[in-house]
């Protein structure tokens, strides 16, 4: 139960006791009086009646009238005692009470004179014969004053009952709306809108319209919800189509790095035999006489022709000339150091680079490519010699200089009967 329930049936409480009790109140005082008055009227009625009836028997001294007349007094409920006394009050003519001792709290005593007879002379009427004492009881009446309390109180409760039960009746006509209300906004602010129902109409028109407006709400929350959704898979085909098509240009750049590395590599190397072509060992070439003319240092340069080339091919045909080249080639290449560059000069001649190489240490490598290259029997062609000239860098070479060096070492060689190794210094 919420504090304002509460409070509502309290103040319910307090206002309807609080009415109740008033109203009782009155009703208690108007029925009070009511029988205070019948009570007097009453009493005034039996005293007056007594009187006259005890006039004849009290001056003709008659006892069992007299008696008769006052047990006649005891039917009336209110009468507890009645005495009939000389005037001055000591003797008692006559007298009847009631068994149940007289309450003396709730009693009322009346006290009234009794003269002579009509029929005896006016100064003898003048004087009393007797004094009529009659104690009245008022417990009757309080009782019957108790019993309609009584009653009231019974009234009030059952009323503020049943007053409270149609008033719990008209709370809860109230605040079940508006418990639904609250748990379907703690719904809304708590789950998921696609999983909300709408509310139905309570029939009341006061919470139909505050319904109405949560319903529509809903259904806002909802489109919002959609376009939201929607919203979020266009991005999210956007986002994928994008990364499509990053990963396309990825490949297509990697694609193309790679086919730049192989342009690169064929840029550099002999298509025959696989090793650098003219254009890298020119460009090596280059290099190696750069970095010995700034740090110092020395490098060595053997140019290497094969011998009646020209024969094979005229003998065996281009094929095996070309075989016959690239045997050479893979001889060379198993032969030379680690450190050295070897590469095709152009037709049938080769080129080796040998760094921190002097001209002794050239001629000796020369020597043994030469011995390499004697050894080796081609299955067709048979054995190949070749000619080798060696030139090693001197300070203020140039390249053409250091590479003519070669050269004409390389024609001596020829000169001199081929299948040698030769140089100009
Ligand atoms: P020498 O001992 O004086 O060097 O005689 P040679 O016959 O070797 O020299 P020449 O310059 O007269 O002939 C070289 C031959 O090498 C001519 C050419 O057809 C051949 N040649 C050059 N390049 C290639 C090639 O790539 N493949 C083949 N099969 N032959 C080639
Ligand atoms: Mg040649
Ligand atoms: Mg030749």
């Amino acid at each position: 139960m919420n504090s304002l329930r509460k409070r509502l049936i309290l103040l319910f409480v307090v206002v309807t006791t609080t009415t109740l009790g008033l109203f009782g109140y009155y009703e208690q005082k108007q029925l009070r009086e009511d029988l205070e008055r019948r009570f007097s009227a009453t009493r005034q009625d039996i005293v007056e009646h007594l009187r006259h009836s005890l006039t004849d028997p009290v001056w003709s001294l008659n006892q069992e009238t007299m008696n008769a007349r006052l047990e006649a007094a005891l039917l009336h409920p209110e009468v507890a005692r009645v005495q009939i006394l000389a005037p001055d009050g000591h003797e008692v003519y006559a007298a009847i009470a009631r068994p149940i001792p007289l309450d003396e709290k709730l009693a009322t005593l009346d006290e009234t004179l009794i003269y002579p007879p009509a029929e005896v002379s006016a100064e003898r009427r003048v004087l009393p014969t007797a004094r009529l004492r009659i104690d009245f009881d008022r417990s009757e009446m309080d009782d019957s004053l108790r019993r309609a309390l009584n009653r009231q109180l019974a009234e009030v409760v059952a009323m503020n009952l049943l007053l409270l039960l149609l008033l719990c009746f008209g709370l809860r006509l109230m605040f079940d709306p508006l418990a639904q209300l609250r748990d379907a906004l703690n719904d809304l602010a708590g789950r998921d809108a696609d999983t909300l129902e709408e509310l139905p109409p309570f029939r009341l028109r006061e919470f139909d319209s505050v319904i109405d407006g949560f319903n529509r709400t809903l259904r806002r929350l909802r489109l919002i919800i959609l376009r939201q959704g929607e919203a979020e898979t266009r991005a999210r085909a956007a986002m994928r189509s994008t990364n499509e098509a990053l990963a396309q240009v990825r490949a297509a750049q990697q694609e193309l790095l790679e086919k730049n590395r192989q342009l690169e590599i064929l840029s550099i190397t002999d298509r025959l035999t696989g090793l650098y072509n003219r254009h890298k060992l020119d460009a090596l070439l280059q290099s190696e006489l750069a970095r010995c003319q700034r740090y110092g240092g020395v490098f060595s340069l053997i140019l290497l022709d094969v011998d009646h080339f020209k024969a094979v091919n005229d003998r065996f045909g281009h094929p095996v000339g070309d075989c016959v080249l690239r045997d050479i080639a893979r001889k060379l290449e198993e032969n030379k150091r680690g450190a050295d560059t070897l590469g095709r000069w152009g037709g049938e001649e080769f080129m080796l680079i040998s760094p921190d190489t002097a001209l002794d240490g050239a001629l000796q490598f020369a020597e043994k490519l030469r011995e390499a290259v004697e050894k080796h029997c081609d299955p067709t062609a048979g054995g190949v010699t070749a000619s080798f000239g060696v030139a090693s860098f001197r300070d203020g070479d140039s390249l053409k200089d250091l590479v003519a060096r070669a050269d004409q070492a390389l024609y001596r060689s020829k000169h001199m009967g081929r299948n040698r190794v030769e140089c100009l210094d």
